[in-house]
């Protein structure tokens, strides 16, 4: 069968890795490492017209993921989410143009699928046999239930305060979870210590390299849903930032292997007002982000207060020209309801944050009237019945 990825490879010191062994981090310098394919290979072995047969899921870039055998893929379905135009609505504040890319129709309601789906599928290509992780609340839920499906068993950790939701499904999938005081940086220590103690393979947000590799096949679907012409401006809730690191990497790969032409997209990054660390980042001009203290925002996948990938996410911004910018939960709600009410589309609150920042750009002049801009909806509100009552609550 053949291997289309080539090795893995440290962004800050270079080092190389095996791809066909199981790594976490850098050994020489504990940096997140990226997989890297043989993009000629890839070039020759498919073409557009093949990849527009095939099925609709994630899985159709089988060439750019990181799966050799595909007995290993464990999927329902994930990805090739809607790209549905929200113009109607956006034209009031001067937007002719935008998407929204509606992952909240994923598997276990939000984008986490994407990562889990990958990430589980190699997991088992690798024969590991216990994953561990902390989470803000979603991608509990995505790894509990691919590794249900894979026969793996999964160790979750979460704040006591985290979405209920997230806890039960965490349950119902059969995952072995605890709750930690604190956050996901506390809850993160105590996977840490599951790991040392058992032999559990790490699965933390870029601890290992293929969650990335699954959520970069937004950027794929972003560039083939707009006919490979590629947008202006991408808008992304970001927590770890995985999602946009991944976006950046996708679209860098299609245009190193000719399938998209011209400059990328400005990649931009929103996080809530409560927890904005590479906000803050990006306005000082630093190349990584501070610890922040005392997050908090009902927009669960956004309390993430530093992120190990935070150098990645501010050079993918940095290099394509883009910006970041922080909204309030008000506007988030208030967002929620309007997208629910005026266009049906049923967004959880880090996916309204994108459509609050769009405006906020609008009236700053970051975007202009024909910018193409696509919007990601990383979740359904389903999975948020505090912030669906608390938008509801807003006049
Ligand atoms: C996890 C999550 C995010 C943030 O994703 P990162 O890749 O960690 O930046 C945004 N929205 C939702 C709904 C999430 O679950």
């Amino acid at each position: 069968m053949p291997a289309f990825i080539s090795h893995l490879v440290c962004p800050r010191c270079g080092s190389r890795f095996d791809p066909h062994k199981a790594h976490n981090l850098c050994t020489a310098c504990a940096s997140p490492l990226l997989a890297e394919y043989d993009l000629e290979k890839v070039q020759s072995a498919v073409d557009k017209a093949t990849l527009a047969r095939r099925g609709e899921s994630m899985w159709r870039y089988l060439e750019l993921l990181p799966v050799v055998d595909p007995t290993h893929i464990v999927s329902f379905g994930e990805g090739f989410t809607p790209l549905l135009s929200i113009a109607a609505l956006t034209r009031d504040w001067g937007l002719e143009a935008v998407w929204l890319k509606d992952d909240g129709l994923n598997p276990t309601g939000s984008f986490k699928a994407r990562g889990a789906s990958c990430g589980i599928s190699k997991a088992r290509e690798l024969g590991i046999r216990e994953v561990a992780l902390p989470t803000a609340g979603n991608a509990g839920g995505a790894w509990a239930c691919y590794g249900a499906a894979a026969g793996l068993r999964v160790h979750v950790a979460m704040p006591r305060d985290a979405p209920v939701i997230n806890q039960l499904e965490c349950r119902l999938y059969g995952a072995d979870l605890v709750l930690v005081d604190g956050l996901i940086s506390d809850a993160g220590k105590r996977i840490a210590q599951g790991v040392r103690e058992h032999d559990w393979f790490d699965v933390s947000t870029l601890k290992e390299p293929y969650r990335i590799e699954g959520k970069k096949t937004l950027g794929l679907e972003i560039a083939e849903q707009l006919d490979w012409q590629l947008p202006d401006a991408i808008l992304y809730p970001a927590g770890g930032g995985v999602g946009i690191i991944g976006i950046w990497r996708g679209l860098q790969q299609l245009k190193a292997i000719g399938w998209v032409t011209g400059e990328l997209p400005r990649l931009i990054v929103v996080q809530a007002e409560g927890c904005a660390p590479l906000v803050k980042a990006f306005e000082e001009g630093r190349a990584d982000s501070e610890f922040w203290p005392d997050a908090r925002t009902f927009a669960s996948g956004l309390r993430v207060p530093k992120a190990l990938g935070d150098f990645l996410v501010l050079r993918a911004v940095r290099e394509t020209g883009g910006t970041a910018v922080a909204v309030s939960d008000a506007q988030c709600g208030e967002m929620m309801k309007l997208l629910a009410g005026r266009t049906g589309i049923f967004a959880a609150p880090e996916g309204a944050a994108t459509l609050a920042a769009a405006k906020i750009l609008r009236e700053r002049g970051d975007l202009t009237a024909r910018d193409r801009v696509v919007l990601i909806n990383t979740g359904s509100a389903l999975k948020y019945p505090e912030a669906m009552g608390e938008a509801l609550a807003m006049q």
